[in-house]
């Protein structure tokens, strides 16, 4: 609690600090990146041991074929509108291991979720307010996964040789449907968005976008503060939804320079059109993995191992496992591609805006404020990291300096 207070006082002398132009070079706080150091560490060792909760989980059920069992004690619920497809017996089993499994790691949520960003200072959500927007966001993605199975199942009934193939097409539609969605339905359940009002920034925007002759759909601003200290930006939406959207709590605290930066960063994904090219990515992602499910339920659904057929709801953890080790496995490489489209938003942020200094007063200030690692081992970078590691991004904008300077016109960083 003690060092809980501390930060908040360091935060606030932080904001106070009269000088938050980008002449004042930021300084990456020593003590901040100790307790990023231990915050990273310690989020890795929780994804580690709910990864090994779900992996144990999977080998009791295969091992004393409790996934036989639950199948034979859900039969009340086989009733089949379609010849072998059975979407409620699918649905109860679906939810009762869904149960089963937020129930075991229910303390493991609590900790990660609520504890453990309230202790490092990161969040000041009540317990209330944390449990109700888990609670929806888990009855969010029940009704999406619970869709997709549906859909999976009633396609290995009907189509056993291609339902794989059905399935990608299908969650390929729904994705750029969801995509669309999101900023107008969805996430609006979890935060207020309103306009950017008129006035600098947004004067400074429209002309970004001026010079990259492309229209923006809308700035909003995000209001994140009630439930978290970290700052945060992001371009969502597709075709009439696109929009920049910016967190209240960076809005408030950075220079107007500083903002600008990142305003041209969410711009550069906007104008390499990078939400289409993480759709392509995630739906690729997806056929490889039908297609290996695909596999192995022709392989292993037979009566020998006690299965009924590839529609058996009893064949779902074996679908669970599969898409979770194709999930790990692609893990690293969706993050590469994460880090490029990252790297190359970045390139445009300096290049529209030439403010190396503010972009990198801003990286520096947003590792300080967000606990961010500014300096992980080379292997959880690769590993974990979605986005370039901030000293990356920092010696980044250093190159970019001095290939300024070394074609100088003397002119950008003012
Ligand atoms: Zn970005």
């Amino acid at each position: 609690m003690q060092q809980e207070r501390y930060e908040r006082a360091d935060q606030l002398n932080e904001d106070q600090r009269p000088e938050k132009t980008s002449e004042t070079e930021a300084q990456l706080d020593p003590q901040r990146q100790q307790q990023a150091r231990e915050y990273a560490r310690i989020r890795r060792r929780l994804w580690l041991l709910g990864l090994a909760i779900a992996a144990a989980g999977l080998v009791i059920l295969f091992l004393f074929r409790l996934d036989l069992w639950l199948r034979d004690l859900l039969q009340p619920l086989a009733w089949q509108p379609l010849a072998g497809w059975y979407p409620l017996q699918v649905a109860g089993y679906f939810l009762v291991l869904l149960l089963t499994y937020e129930l075991v790691s229910a303390p493991l949520t609590l900790y990660r979720g609520y504890i453990l960003p309230r202790r490092y200072g990161l969040s000041v959500q009540t317990l209330a307010a944390w449990l109700s927007d888990l609670g929806k966001g888990l009855l969010l993605s029940v009704i999406l996964e619970l869709a997709a199975l549906e859909l999976i199942y009633l396609l290995l009934a009907t189509q056993p040789l291609t339902w794989w193939l059905w399935v990608a097409l299908v969650m390929l539609f729904f994705s750029v449907v969801l995509a669309n969605l999101a900023p107008v339905l969805i996430l609006p359940l979890f935060y207020r968005f309103t306009p950017l009002p008129d006035g600098e920034l947004k004067t400074r925007l429209l002309a970004l976008a001026e010079r990259a002759r492309t229209r923006v759909r809308g700035v909003f601003t995000m209001h994140m503060s009630s439930k978290t200290t970290a700052a945060n930006a992001a371009l969502m939406g597709l075709g009439n939804t696109r929009r920049i959207v910016i967190g209240d709590t960076l809005l408030n605290q950075y220079t107007p320079d500083e903002i600008e930066v990142v305003l041209a960063h969410e711009l550069g994904h906007h104008v390499h059109g990078d939400i289409w090219k993480l759709i392509a990515s995630q739906s690729l992602l997806t056929l490889l993995a039908l297609y290996l499910i695909n596999l192995t339920l022709h392989g292993l659904a037979t009566p020998q191992l006690g299965y009924h057929g590839l529609a058996d709801p009893a064949t779902l953890p074996l679908i669970a496992l599969v898409s979770a080790i194709v999930g790990l496995i692609c893990m690293p490489l969706g993050n590469a591609v994460s880090r490029y489209l990252e790297y190359q938003a970045d390139e445009y942020a300096l290049l529209t805006t030439g403010k190396s200094e503010a972009f990198r007063s801003m990286m520096t200030r947003l590792a300080n404020q967000n606990l961010a690692e500014a300096e992980p081992a080379p292997l959880v970078e690769i590993l974990f990291h979605d986005h370039p590691s901030i000293k990356r991004r920092l010696e980044h904008a250093e190159a970019f300096a001095r290939r300024q300077s070394g074609s100088d016109l003397g002119l950008a960083s003012r």
